[in-house]
């Protein structure tokens, strides 16, 4: 038995049945917990965050950038979720990303002729140079370079993105100014709390029967009939260009989170 809620006042309730839409209000996806919708929300937010930080940085860096660090299985799982992956392709929950991030406008291509506009004004293509006794190599940085996302067809980055992109890496400001990781990406809201002794088997398969009647898009796994979600996705939003569209309102106050750092002592270590 289990009691569905309309008005859910209370984020601190446990054992619960939740759902999270992203901010394009097209895809939904279901989950449960035995914890509170606080606490749980915590653990979508750093993920969904750091999956967006870890694709502007490009999935090859991984490596360069964090050269001691081996992923658990545990958060390659988590990589694969359709609900992180959706957020790198949504142009809504990008824009929501750098608006709080602005240090990452220097990895979002333009159109070629933005490009172009851009890199005939000799004042804006000045490089800035960073300066200390921590800067990464040239060929280090020119490595981090190569292995950034490509831009879609008709995009590119400017000679000025590029002289950005090389003072970020040469200053290891990929480690120095990381995302905010507690930025919501999901409307979240509990749909069902179970009885306090109600286990985890029942949640699950509530969870289950909620997912396959909400058909929801961005669960991975759950639906009980046959549902072809990768049709349904269409790689998210099918052959939308992630970077269309997206506008650099005025920088926003960045309070440049550092609790990357902390995270990472979560991961494993190869030493
Ligand atoms: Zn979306």
């Amino acid at each position: 038995m289990y009691l569905f809620i309309h008005s859910f006042k209370s984020c601190q309730t446990s054992n619960i049945i939740y759902a999270l839409t992203c901010p394009c209000g097209q895809f939904d996806y279901t989950g449960e917990s035995g914890y509170s919708l606080d606490e749980r929300i915590q653990v979508h937010r750093y993920h969904g965050n750091r999956i967006m930080y870890e694709c502007f940085m490009g999935a090859r860096n991984f490596k360069l950038i964090y050269p001691n660090v081996v992923k658990s299985a545990d958060t390659l799982s988590k990589d694969g979720m359709r609900l992180y992956r959706h957020s790198t392709e949504c142009p809504t929950a990008i824009q929501i990303f750098l608006d709080e991030n602005p240090q990452y406008w220097r990895f979002v291509p333009l159109l070629n002729d933005d490009a172009d506009q851009m890199d005939r004004n000799p004042y804006i293509a000045s490089r800035d140079v960073p300066h200390g006794d921590d800067l990464r190599s040239d060929k280090d940085v020119r490595e981090l370079l190569a292995n950034l996302p490509p831009p879609p067809a008709n995009y590119r980055f400017s000679q000025r993105q590029y002289h950005q992109q090389y003072s970020f890496f040469q200053a290891r400001r990929e480690l120095k100014a990381m995302p905010n990781m507690h930025l919501d990406l999901y409307n979240a809201k509990v749909i069902a709390v179970l009885p306090d002794n109600g286990s985890m088997v029942l949640r699950r398969i509530i969870e289950a029967l909620f997912i396959t009647h909400a058909e929801t898009k961005l669960n991975s796994a759950g639906c009980l009939v046959k549902c072809d979600h990768d049709v349904a996705t269409g790689g998210s939003h099918g052959n939308t260009v992630w970077c269309k569209d997206l506008v650099r309102r005025p920088v926003p106050a960045f309070t440049g989170s550092s609790d990357m750092n902390n995270v990472v002592v979560k991961w494993e270590r190869k030493d």
